[in-house]
């Protein structure tokens, strides 16, 4: 079978969710045999949803430290930092009775 990917994103640092793997410096833009990192969905979707892969390179977000700083991104981090790693599941016990 293939590696586990981590169940820590790189970037918020939230535990316990699903990582997918991201070029820190786009394929395209010759990034295949250079660094990766691990997200998480949303984190990976916010990169690619606020720059194109010639900003990531032309503005220097080639490395999860530089993605943290980036005046968006810091926006973006401290939202997604105070939502769950997965959806709330919705668990019922026998001792969650209720009394009405
Ligand atoms: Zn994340
Ligand atoms: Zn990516």
């Amino acid at each position: 079978m293939g590696k586990k990917h981590p169940t820590v994103c790189e970037l918020c640092g939230r535990e316990g969710v699903q990582t997918t793997l991201h070029h820190l410096t786009p394929r395209e833009e010759g990034g295949t045999f250079l660094p990766t990192a691990y997200l998480c969905m949303p984190c990976h979707q916010q990169i690619h949803a606020l720059f194109t892969n010639k900003e990531l390179v032309l503005l220097g977000l080639t490395t999860v430290e530089a993605l943290r700083q980036h005046e968006k991104m810091k926006k973006y981090l401290k939202w997604i930092r105070k939502q769950p790693s997965s959806k709330v599941p919705r668990t019922k016990t026998a001792k969650g009775k209720k009394h009405r």
